[in-house]
């Protein structure tokens, strides 16, 4: 099966072909105001060649099930770790079942033939024996010079981002197919990824480190290091180049081609995710699917973290079609609940699902129908997932350098983040207080809080931010100044973006509060008292106390604020009989809440988020739902949704109107996969705010496939949706 339809004549052709698609104007000035192929894609999809697959790899077969999903491009594997073409460029290893094939010129035919762009997905991470005699200098060292092996696979050696392995080989790779084919864009496998840098020995590495670092960095993340911070900057700075060279390189053939990285992580970042987004043009994130107990919004906060350096620009994410969770299996199927509602959250997130099978002769086809189902009714309405922009009036603040690096405290209590939890479970105990009262919010990253950015939300929700540089903390103040609201926890602005800590909050003036002493905790059974009334403590009747936080800074009012919740500090709670309070009452404020004009402030002294993640204490997420509710002011919020069920909901303005995504994930799987099968939730009530004198003339649950009744007045819409199985759309127009 030899094929010509994808090998592409003189570079010249191809530059006049694009030319010629943007518009037939093959000027220099055309193709400057146009948006690339990818950024108008909807859907696509990824088979990932094995080395044995020229054996018995069907692509015709293949080309018909990806068109059948309508995807508009497919990832197909070029080369890099095993090259599926018949490639001349030295220690690219040939597949070793490869013989007269040429596997990846035959599937990018079949798609082209299909209308469908092909992508070459490239493995820069790994090389053979054969590679690392020739250039010993290619590969990663140990500490004693010895090249690193791949765990499974132990034949092959890990390579290094600071070697010619990524600045020449996989360059000379890529231009080797730029040649031969038709490649809509280049994806690399595993790199650079979002996670903890890695340490190298190997001699460019040392190079780098005696000039640009002045040391060896520590192995762990550690930005208390000076040496780390030196690091981070120069490894930040040595992905970007790279980064930029593969895009060049993708571009020499094809001006409209791009070279996409390997990101991810959800809300779990070491590397700066915004610095990322300044190169990349599309942001793809390998966050397949969820192990364990990871709660099943997992991917949804992978969407929101995107979007939060996007800002609307192309993010695909990649689901594993196969069982991909704590044990792994490459070859069956996930549930397709599972699958499904992962999907979902893609969509409803404003990403490009990327549906991903391993192998080209599967024994498990269960998975090709689920995909293909949900992808055809994403086709089927694919107009109301064109986003415009988000409609959520309430902002998160990503909180990036915390989670990369944070530690808390200093002597004998002191703790890394990691080893009490996850330095990302404030984020995650605000979220889920904010999923539970039904909040319509985005996330927006540290490093991107410009006015431009933040005029449009009424409150900023910030869980426990304790690392922010001093621009970031003017920016905040700013933000309040300006009659922006504000909800803190904890250590929020105690220190600098590497941990330096500061003499008192950055933030002390906005939170009407100083620090008194160091973290006390971690401790079960303290509390916070009610002092007096206030919307934060409503729905507490019956009580006088609440669950205190796990830790807390003990703190100083700066103003005469009334006491509204003091702290109760910790007494045993055993055995029974030693179980009271030693100091009943104290005078030391648990929580400041104030207001100036319209700009309203609250602020925790203890990490309520991080412990009502670990608890799941009830009180403590009604205490956070009537602080986030509080802060927003009196004003309705723009979309509300009522009726039993744990739902999370996105909301948009669309290029025909509105959508109103409704998530529901009303399930015992919900915190431990993977989903079985969906409860059905139903009636819901939505109150939705259109746009001043936009008039609605329908609305319709697109998953259900119905028009619903619905009322229009004062610029809202009443809608009742009779019932969410997996997933419901309510499109306006
Ligand atoms: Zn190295």
């Amino acid at each position: 099966m030899t094929l010509s339809l994808s090998k592409v004549g003189a570079r010249e052709n191809n530059v006049a072909a694009f030319l010629l698609a943007q518009g037939g104007q093959p000027s220099s000035k055309t193709g400057g105001n146009q948006k690339p192929w990818y950024a108008s894609m909807r859907r696509c999809g990824q088979i990932n060649f094995n080395e044995r697959d020229p054996l018995t790899m069907d692509v015709n077969a293949w080309g018909d099930y990806w068109a059948s999903l309508k995807v508009n491009a497919v990832l197909i594997n070029g080369g890099g770790i095993v090259a599926f073409y018949p490639t001349n460029v030295p220690y690219h290893h040939r597949s070793q079942f490869l013989g007269s094939r040429d596997l990846f010129g035959e599937m990018a035919a079949a798609l082209e033939k299909r209308k469908l762009h092909v992508v070459a997905r490239m493995d820069c991470n790994y090389a053979y024996e054969e590679a690392l005699k020739a250039h010993p200098e290619w590969f990663e060292r140990n500490r004693d010079l010895s090249p690193r092996r791949h765990n499974e696979s132990t034949w092959l050696f890990k390579t290094c981002m600071f070697s010619p392995y990524f600045t020449e080989q996989m360059p000379a790779i890529y231009r080797e197919i730029n040649r031969r084919y038709h490649v809509a864009a280049y994806f690399t496998n595993g790199w650079p990824s979002t996670g903890t840098l890695t340490v190298c020995y190997c001699e460019n590495c040392q190079k780098v480190y005696r000039e640009k670092v002045g040391g060896i960095p520590p192995e762990e993340t550690d930005a208390t290091n000076p040496l780390y911070r030196k690091y981070y900057k120069v490894f930040m700075a040595q992905v970007v180049e790279v980064w930029r060279l593969w895009d060049s390189v993708a571009k020499e053939m094809r001006p409209d081609s791009v070279y996409v990285g390997n990101l991810g992580g959800g809300i779990r970042t070491v590397k700066n995710v915004k610095t990322l987004s300044e190169v990349a043009a599309w942001f793809n994130a390998d966050h397949q699917g969820r192990a364990g107990d990871t709660v099943i919004w997992d991917c949804a906060q992978q969407g929101r973290v995107a979007q939060s350096v996007m800002n609307g620009r192309t993010i695909t994410n990649v689901t594993g079609a196969y069982s991909n969770s704590r044990l792994t299996w490459r070859h069956t199927a996930k549930a397709p609940a599972e699958t499904t509602m992962w999907l979902a959250q893609i969509a409803a997130t404003g990403m490009v699902p990327w549906f991903h099978w391993l192998g080209g002769s599967p024994e498990d086809t269960r998975w090709r129908e689920v995909g293909r189902s949900f992808f055809n009714w994403l086709a089927a309405n694919e107009a109301h997932f064109r986003n415009r922009r988000s409609i959520a009036d309430m902002a998160v603040l990503y909180p990036q350098s915390t989670i990369a690096f944070y530690k808390s405290g200093t002597g004998p209590e002191s703790w890394r983040g990691a080893e009490r939890g996850q330095t990302s479970d404030y984020l995650q105990g605000l979220y889920y207080a904010l999923l539970e009262g039904r909040f319509l919010f985005d996330f927006v990253h540290e490093d991107d809080l410009v006015s431009e950015r933040l005029k449009k939300y009424r409150a900023l929700l910030i869980p426990n931010a304790a690392y922010l540089s001093d621009k970031q903390c003017e920016q905040v103040r700013e933000y309040a100044s300006s009659g922006g609201s504000v909800l803190a926890t904890f250590e929020t602005s105690r220190y600098n973006e590497w941990g330096d800590k500061r003499k008192d909050y950055a933030l002390a003036d906005l939170f009407g509060a100083s620090i008194a002493g160091e973290v006390i905790g971690p401790r079960g059974n303290s509390y916070m008292r009610i002092e007096q009334r206030h919307p934060i403590i409503d729905g507490f009747e019956g009580t006088n106390l609440l669950p205190g936080p796990e830790n807390r800074l003990p703190i100083r009012a700066k103003e005469t604020t009334p006491l509204t919740l003091s702290v109760v500090p910790y007494y045993p709670a055993f055995p029974p009989e030693m179980v009271f309070p030693r100091t009943p009452r104290t005078d030391e404020p648990a929580a400041i809440f104030k207001q100036k004009g319209r700009s309203r402030t609250a602020y925790f002294a203890g990490d309520i988020d991080r412990t009502f993640w670990r608890s799941g204490s009830t009180d403590l997420s009604q205490l956070i739902q009537n602080a986030a509710r509080w802060i927003s002011g009196d004003a309705r919020p723009s979309v509300s949704v009522s009726g039993e069920g744990v739902v999370e909901i996105f909301a948009w303005e669309t290029e025909p109107g509105y959508a109103l995504h409704i998530l529901n994930y009303t399930n015992p799987n919900m915190t431990r996969g993977f989903l079985r099968r969906f409860y059905a939730i139903g009636p819901l009530k939505v109150e939705f705010t259109t746009a001043a004198k936009r008039k609605i003339n329908s609305v319709r649950a697109l998953r259900a496939g119905r028009d619903l009744p619905f009322k229009q007045s004062d610029g809202t819409v009443r809608v009742e949706v009779p019932a969410v199985d997996d997933y419901e759309v309510i499109a306006l127009t």
